[in-house]
């Protein structure tokens, strides 16, 4: 697909992935990739794909938090990982209630690994 074009950036995303992982003991052993895609997913900007594992990040939606610098990419990540970690606590899909868990959620990973919660996302 477009791996090749993506590679260098999938691993500067991925190191803030593993940063962020790192916080959570849910997910700190869990093999989870990163992938951009220049594909406009309907409404989707950025999802956590479960079957595969996978943060999809819409290349323009990245374009857009990257010029807020690292923090503000670590805040979307952070939202997709607590994804996971709603579904790996509670089994289920939570609807509304998952995406204010996976807001907070995301908040306290990036507080963890000592991003700057403090900015503004838009
Ligand atoms: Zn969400």
């Amino acid at each position: 697909m477009e791996n090749q074009k993506y590679k260098k950036l999938e691993a500067y995303l991925s190191e803030i992935l593993h940063r962020l992982q790192n916080q959570s003991d849910l997910l700190r052993f869990k093999d989870i990739a990163i992938c951009i895609t220049s594909e406009k997913t309907k409404n989707k900007n950025a999802q956590y794909n479960f079957p595969s594992d996978t943060i999809i990040l819409g290349l323009e939606y990245l374009k857009k938090y990257a010029q807020k610098g690292e923090d503000a990419v670590a805040a979307i990540i952070s939202h997709e990982l607590s994804h996971k970690i709603f579904r790996e606590k509670y089994s289920i899909s939570g609807g509304k209630e998952e995406e204010i868990f996976a807001d907070n959620y995301g908040l306290i990973l990036c507080k963890k690994a000592g991003y700057n919660t403090n900015i503004s996302l838009w």
